[in-house]
């Protein structure tokens, strides 16, 4: 059949309406659909990421956003006496994003904003109350198979769709990854909490830590954290023989608050028990159909990771579909999609279960030799660690430049690039308003930005920044990425789409020579189509 959507998603929560957004704005025809009639009206995710501020603002959606969000505090976590034994924290200004590195939110309001802005494109069509029951796929395009109406009602009626690709954002259960065949890795996680959320009224808040907490007590270990405004949150181990469903009804949960607040200190906006483990999708791609955010993986909620990660998803697929599609870039580009995100995937898990571990150790005897470690290693004197240095970097297909940086004793390729803010008169503008958020060539050294080649500006649709103080540059304001630079030694960074460096260079010959490589790298994934580009 002919497709008439070039890209239909399923699931319209976080990670699909990201994907409906970038996808939409760059002018692909966009299919998305949802069972549900609107957003999900109770929270799940509280944290989240600079880097996840920054898709937000390149979908446009970031002054929506901001009245929903507020900076994270520190993280406090107390051992089994009581005592601090460790912290995490934002990293200093000036911050490397220029947003705030770490942020709690409102998850309904700021999920809301992200389908607002899709409902926006004229060229994506929002289904509601439409859930996919069906999936064929041959060389050409994959058929999906929807049924509309409430759920469960008699009178649904179905209808079909033909789209050039599916983005699987159905969320953890998600029937499409079933019906494709892809299996779940298991990263060895498995257990049950208790999540409840309060609308703390003044008293409440008076009584309640002044910054998020980490109670690592072998009784119960559970997490505190102060959300936005007079939200906040506790997420809260259950003890083996402990019944779940009734540890989440509104008894069990001011219960298991009692140490904190009693009911006269605020209002429950929800309890819900979970079973939180560490799975990721053993392949990313089926055909033509591709797997994202907790349809692809989930993870323990320590660090706020989840949809954070389901936002890097299609912040990696999405600029690749949209090569693609317009024929800069052939099929095999989509594959290096599951090749970068699951190993960051795997990676970060691996080191939210290891923070996991240290907050969750039950043995009593094994909890005070972890205390006293950590202690000692920081010398009796706790140093408030970056919650960011958590990150792993991306690796894998496409970022082939890593060597260079070996050598000079780091790996910069795979790294986030930072973005500065930029001086324009009296006002402060953020470097991606100015310099696009295609492929970007960004240079401190006017030499550099000359030697770019325009073929390669043209193939690759990049732009060259040179930021510094000659007159056809951009000058930043707090000088973060002079000393990004510096720090990188090097001169010029080649920055893709999803905000990753690709490759870095202190010469011109260096750079031209990257760039000449990875338009070779985009050209050789598409034989039919290098002459073209
Ligand atoms: C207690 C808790 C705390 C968390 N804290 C954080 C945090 O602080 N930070 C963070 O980043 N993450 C956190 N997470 C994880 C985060 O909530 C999820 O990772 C995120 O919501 C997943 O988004 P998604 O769009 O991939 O999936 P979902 O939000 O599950 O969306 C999937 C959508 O697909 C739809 N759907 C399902 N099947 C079909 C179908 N067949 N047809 C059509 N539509 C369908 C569903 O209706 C749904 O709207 C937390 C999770 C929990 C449970």
């Amino acid at each position: 059949m002919t497709p008439v959507f070039d890209v239909a998603i399923v699931g319209f929560g976080p990670t699909g309406a990201v994907a409906a957004a970038l996808l939409g704005q760059a002018g692909l025809r966009v299919h998305v659909c949802d069972l549900r009639d609107s957003v999900y009206d109770k929270p799940r995710a509280v944290a989240l990421d600079h880097e996840i501020l920054r898709v937000f603002d390149q979908i446009g959606v970031l002054e929506q956003v901001e009245p929903w969000i507020e900076p994270f505090t520190d993280s406090e976590y107390v051992g089994v006496d009581g005592q601090l034994i460790k912290c995490m924290t934002t990293v200093a200004p000036p911050y490397p994003m220029a947003y705030v590195p770490s942020v709690v939110f409102s998850q309904p309001p700021v999920e809301q904003a992200l389908r607002d802005r899709v409902a926006a494109l004229a060229n994506v069509e929002v289904a509601l109350g439409s859930e996919v029951v069906g999936l064929v796929q041959d060389d050409d395009s994959v058929t999906l198979q929807l049924r509309h109406g409430a759920l469960g009602s008699a009178d649904a009626t179905t209808s079909a769709i033909v789209a050039r690709h599916v983005i699987a954002c159905d969320g953890a259960s998600s029937r499409v990854r079933g019906g494709v065949g892809i299996e779940l890795e298991d990263l060895g996680f498995d257990e049950p909490w208790l999540v409840i959320d309060v609308l703390a009224n003044a008293r409440g808040l008076a009584r309640l830590p002044k910054v998020s907490m980490q109670y690592c007590e072998p009784d119960r270990p559970c997490s505190y954290i102060i959300g936005p405004k007079n939200h906040r949150r506790w997420e809260i181990s259950l003890k083996e023989g402990e019944d779940p469903q009734q540890m989440a009804t509104m008894a069990g949960a001011w219960q298991a608050l009692t140490r904190w607040i009693t009911p006269e200190d605020g209002e429950l906006w929800r309890q819900a028990s979970y079973r939180f483990h560490a799975l990721v999708a053993q392949r990313w791609r089926a055909g033509r159909v591709f797997v994202a955010g907790d349809a692809a993986h989930q993870q323990p909620p320590f660090l706020g990771q989840g949809l954070c990660q389901g936002v890097r998803d299609v912040a990696n697929l999405c600029w690749k579909l949209v090569a693609v599609h317009e024929r800069r870039a052939g099929d095999a580009l989509l594959d290096s999609y599951g090749t970068e995100r699951k190993r960051h995937v795997q990676q970060l898990t691996a080191r939210i279960k290891g923070i996991g571990a240290v907050i969750c150790e039950r043995d009593p005897v094994r909890a005070r030799a972890r205390d006293a470690a950590l202690l000692a290693e920081c010398g009796g004197v706790v140093r408030p660690e970056p919650r960011q240095n958590v990150q792993p970097r991306l690796e894998g297909a496409l970022l082939g430049a890593d060597r260079v940086d070996v050598d000079a004793g780091h790996v910069v390729a795979g790294t986030l690039f930072p973005q500065p803010w930029i001086v324009q008169g009296r006002a402060l503008v953020r470097l991606d308003r100015l310099s696009g958020t295609g492929w970007r060539i960004v240079t401190n050294d006017a030499g550099m930005a000359r030697a770019v080649p325009a073929i390669i500006e043209r193939q690759l649709r990049s732009r060259t920044v040179e930021i510094g103080d000659d007159d056809a540059a951009l000058r930043e304001a707090d000088g973060v990425l002079a000393s990004w630079f510096r720090r990188q030694e090097c001169r010029a960074a080649i920055v893709r789409p999803d905000h990753y460096v690709h490759a870095v260079a202190a010469t011109p010959t260096a750079l031209v020579q990257q760039l000449h490589e990875l338009a070779d790298r985009l050209a050789a994934s598409t034989p039919a189509f290098a002459g073209a580009l």
